[in-house]
């Protein structure tokens, strides 16, 4: 065997693979390492300043990786926090977790000091790994909820994780897994106020991503343009999952970056975005046909593409966007086809293993064009909300449908359209917001008779959070006062963009908030 090759950036380069042994069948770390080319010097990552990581690197990392938690007291099932800007390491970090058959918790570095107590109160994770400049930070709120250890993870691969990891053997033996056990823990926003952690096992992202690498035809001679945060399941599991286990490449941009990703373009060959990264390229002259011709795929979903983003698009590039839907809980559950018709405004029928139907509000399954509620269930579906049960049984049918909450219709073709949220949520540059965690907290505030948030269109982010508030007196607080409030207490995306006084909230006769009524007032607050 082969010694690994030190570089300046670690002492995992490695061009040999650590295979398990053939007793571990099914985790998913096992199954997707098994993809990876033949010749483990084959390029998985390049950086935009041209740094390289192969597909051995990765192996080698990821084990000492593996190695560094479990030494550390982390067992099987155990959670670890990540809270990190992206970078290969990260990337690295993730495949480390599920090797060591740990629970990858990822979390938006946009989440505060409140956010991160609750994610450690409701996780229990053992480890927590930070941004190197958050670290006092972060012990600080780890040691009042018991998490054990905190280390550090910086976009050069500085900190305590990489630098304690170095000294770890580049071979270690996957944990065994069976396809329940769970293989990550994913925030998403709730209607309660309160984020919810949708539990995927490790069959959930096994079955989507090797439906999507197929149905998207991924080959080795792919490469993908990787623009997207890895802290959520798109940039995360859909994107680098498609990518590993066709053996193919991606260019990682810390984040989406028109010029970089200009300058890309023409190197690479597949594309996966939020609708706000097409409308940002649509937006200079310098996007063509030309510039685009080495692509052979644009990806959009995590929210509504607006039809004159598609057509704009086609009218630009001879392409038509591929629009998929789906979302943490379950991954991917519908795509336009690769080959056939990509139908503007669609998200396309179901995926092969994935089953869809539109029911109405008591789970009566609805005809043709009826509009409902979207229902899904497949081996993508997730099992469950972390510790809350009665959340999770509310949420699916007997049957096993999971109850989406998108409105939704499908067609005489098997084409899903997704019409509304029944949620309320708002979507802002491709980040969910759930308008009740910030009403909450606007609500708390000195002289707040009560409040209603809602997203307003808004010609780069889709939507942008506008808060309307009914004040105690007159002039008593300003706009600015309560953003600067808001912003100490949650991620930037969350908060609202504009707020507004009123002396009352429009209510229907039920006495609930008429936000339609809201929303129809401020529609062209954001408009050119
Ligand atoms: P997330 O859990 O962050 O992936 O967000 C999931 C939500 O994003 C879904 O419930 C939908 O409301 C929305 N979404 C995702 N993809 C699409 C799409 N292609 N069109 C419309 N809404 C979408």
């Amino acid at each position: 065997m082969l010694p690994a090759q030190k570089t300046e950036r670690g002492s995992y380069r490695s061009n040999v693979i650590h295979r398990g042994s053939s007793k571990v069948t099914n985790s998913l770390f096992l199954r997707i390492q098994n993809r990876f080319p033949a010749d483990l010097s084959s390029i998985l990552i390049e950086t935009p300043t041209g740094q390289t990581y192969s597909y051995g690197d990765a192996d080698a990392c990821s084990a000492q990786i593996a190695g560094l938690l479990t030494s550390l007291g982390a067992k099987k099932g155990d959670r670890v926090a990540v809270q990190v800007d992206k970078s290969p390491e990260a990337l690295f970090l993730y495949l480390g977790c599920i090797r060591a058959g740990l629970v990858y918790l990822p979390l938006n570095t946009a989440y505060q000091a409140g956010e991160l107590s609750y994610f450690m109160e409701n996780a229990s994770p053992v480890i927590f790994v930070c941004q190197p400049h958050r670290e006092a930070e972060v012990k600080a709120i780890a040691d009042a909820q018991g998490v054990a250890q905190v280390l550090t993870l910086g976009m050069e691969a500085d900190g305590s994780l990489m630098a304690d990891a170095a000294s770890r053997p580049t071979a270690f033996e996957p944990v065994d897994c069976a396809d329940d056990d769970l293989a990550a823990i994913l925030y998403t926003s709730g209607t309660t106020g309160k984020p919810k952690g949708a539990m995927m096992t490790q069959m959930n992202l096994w079955s989507n991503a090797s439906t999507l690498e197929k149905l998207w035809g991924f080959t080795s001679e792919d490469t993908l343009l990787h623009a997207l945060p890895i802290f959520h399941t798109h940039g995360l599991f859909i994107a680098c999952h498609c990518v590993m286990l066709s053996g193919s490449k991606m260019f990682f941009l810390p984040k989406f970056d028109r010029d970089q990703v200009m300058s890309l373009l023409p190197r690479s060959t597949v594309m996966m975005g939020v609708p706000t990264f097409y409308v940002r390229l649509l937006s200079g002259d310098d996007f063509t046909a030309d510039v685009t011709s080495n692509m052979r795929l644009f990806i959009s979903g995590s929210a509504p593409l607006l039809p004159e983003t598609f057509t704009a698009f086609k009218e630009r590039t001879g392409k038509a966007l591929l629009e998929r839907y789906g979302m943490t809980e379950m991954g991917m559950a519908t795509s336009n086809p690769l080959e056939g018709e990509r139908i503007v405004h669609t998200v396309g029928p179901a995926l092969p293993d994935v089953d869809v139907r539109v029911c109405d509000e008591d789970g009566t399954v609805l005809g043709t064009d009826e509009i409902g509620v979207l229902e899904a269930r497949g081996p993508n579906v997730f099992a469950g909300y972390w510790k809350m049960p009665e959340k999770t049984a509310e949420e699916f049918r007997q049957d096993g449908f999971f109850i989406t909450g998108d409105i939704a219709k499908i067609d005489a073709k098997g084409y899903v359209h997704i019409v509304g949220r029944s949620k309320d949520l708002v979507i802002s540059g491709g980040f969910n917001i759930y308008p009740k965690e910030v009403e909450t907290l606007i609500d708390k505030m000195d002289g707040v008779v009560e409040s209603a948030v809602i997203g307003v269109g808004h010609p780069d982010f889709g939507e942008a959070v506008v808060a309307v508030i009914v004040a105690e007196q007159k002039d008593a607080l300003s706009e600015d006062a309560v953003i600067t409030d808001i912003k100490s207490q949650l991620a930037n995306f969350k908060v609202p963009k504009r707020v507004f006084f009123v002396d009352e909230l429009p209510r229907n006769a039920m006495g609930k908030v008429q936000k339609n009524v809201l929303r129809e007032e401020y529609k062209a607050l954001f408009a050119n």
